[in-house]
């Protein structure tokens, strides 16, 4: 394998910074290429002094004179039309996806119609348009490979197995900072109970998904995307301990499973090396400290959020990108101190319940569906009062 050139949209975010770790941890291997970021221009110049990439992005236009007296260039990309350009450049082959939001949906399609090969972090973008992804990337002969831990689990243990040895594909959780708790407990829940992950350190808006199970909600949909399986083969699995990321169950019972420590650099490195493996020096796993791996089904009354979620990946269409825009609403919505955590999930149903789906929907479709959802969700947040 040649040297990847990888341009990173959201390289100020917890999973840009790891990428760019790894990337400074393989100069034999990796390049990078571009760097676009919204927020946290300030770590963007330094990112850009540090690495020297030629192309230097930033979302809002009213940014861009900040970015450029920082780096001291003028030739600071901008806006949607900026974004296309570093993820279609020629100098780029490589783009890791590494956004919250639902905002680069439109550079990821226009780069797998350039035939770059993708590293998709943001989950969301699957969620809303899995379908039209997955054929594009199909009809454009280049790759996507996931970033999400479970994900890159799954696409580790499947390498080599003949699809139809494949009985069930295993997503585990650890449950979040909010599992084990009693009904009585989770009505109390404080901000700062939320936002403590008991294993992952990340984004706040992924914090909160890990909090309600939505996250384990996406990554069923995710899964059920990248890997062409049904629904109904897609397990969800609660393992406190995170050590165990995913498994395959085969059609002899045989289970395989992906096992590392919670570290986003390493499925961040396999996506940008698979199929070959490179040697780190970050820490490995040590049998011999595991005192006990536990396993246990989710309890759906307790996290509707992961009821929702699985009810609008069977309705499919436009059903997940309400699902995605309601709750990412509602999340901005509770982050900002305008809405109650219980009611997340109230926000999220009454949206669905409203919604009108659209089967096998366009890019419009999508779009329209993703912002008709969030107006209604913004909507019924007004009705709730906050805590
Ligand atoms: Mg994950």
């Amino acid at each position: 394998m040649g040297q990847r050139r990888v341009a990173v949209l959201g390289s100020t975010g917890s999973i840009g910074q790891s990428t760019l770790d790894v990337i400074a941890a393989h100069p034999d291997h990796l390049t990078l290429a571009g760097v676009a970021a919204r927020s946290r221009i300030d770590l963007l110049a330094r990112q850009a002094a540090r690495f020297h990439p030629p192309l230097v992005a930033v979302w809002d236009d009213e940014r861009k004179a900040e970015l450029e007296r920082l780096t001291g260039s003028n030739s600071v990309l901008t806006g949607l039309d900026g974004l296309i350009r570093l993820a279609t450049h020629p100098d780029v082959d490589t783009v890791v996806l590494a956004t919250s939001g639902y905002e680069a949906l439109v550079p990821l399609i226009r780069a797998i119609q350039a035939g770059k090969r993708i590293a998709l972090a943001s989950k969301e973008l699957l969620v809303m348009a899995g379908e039209l992804i997955m054929r594009l990337v199909q009809e454009h002969g280049t790759s996507l490979v996931p970033i999400d831990s479970e994900h890159a689990a799954l696409a580790q243990c499947l390498a080599g197995v003949p699809k139809d040895q494949v009985e069930r594909l295993v997503v585990t959780g650890s449950g979040g900072p909010l599992w084990g708790k009693t009904a009585a407990q989770l009505s109390t829940v404080t901000r700062g109970q939320v936002l403590a992950h008991p294993k992952w350190q990340m984004g706040p808006k992924i914090t909160v998904d890990s909090a309600t199970l939505m996250n384990k909600g996406l990554e069923v949909i995710e899964a059920h995307w990248l890997f062409g399986v049904p629904l109904e083969r897609l397990q969800v699995v609660i393992h406190p301990e995170a050590v165990v990321h995913a498994l395959i169950e085969l059609v002899d019972g045989t289970l395989l499973a992906q096992m590392s420590p919670c570290d986003m650099r390493l499925p961040i490195q396999y996506a940008l090396s698979a199929p070959e493996r490179w040697a780190h020096s970050w820490p490995r796993l040590r049998l011999t400290e595991l005192s006990a791996l536990r396993f246990f089904a989710p309890d759906r009354a307790q996290f509707p959020c992961l009821e929702l979620a699985l009810k609008a990946a069977a309705s499919g269409g436009t059903a997940c990108a309400v699902l995605n825009a309601s709750n990412e609403t509602a999340v901005r919505a509770y982050l900002d101190g305008h809405l109650a955590f219980a009611d997340i999930p109230r926000v999220i149903a009454d949206a669905l319940g409203d919604h009108a789906t659209v089967a096998h929907p366009s890019l419009e479709e999508i779009l329209e569906a993703d912002g008709w959802a969030r107006k209604t969700a913004q909507e019924r947040i007004h009705q709730c009062s906050p805590r």
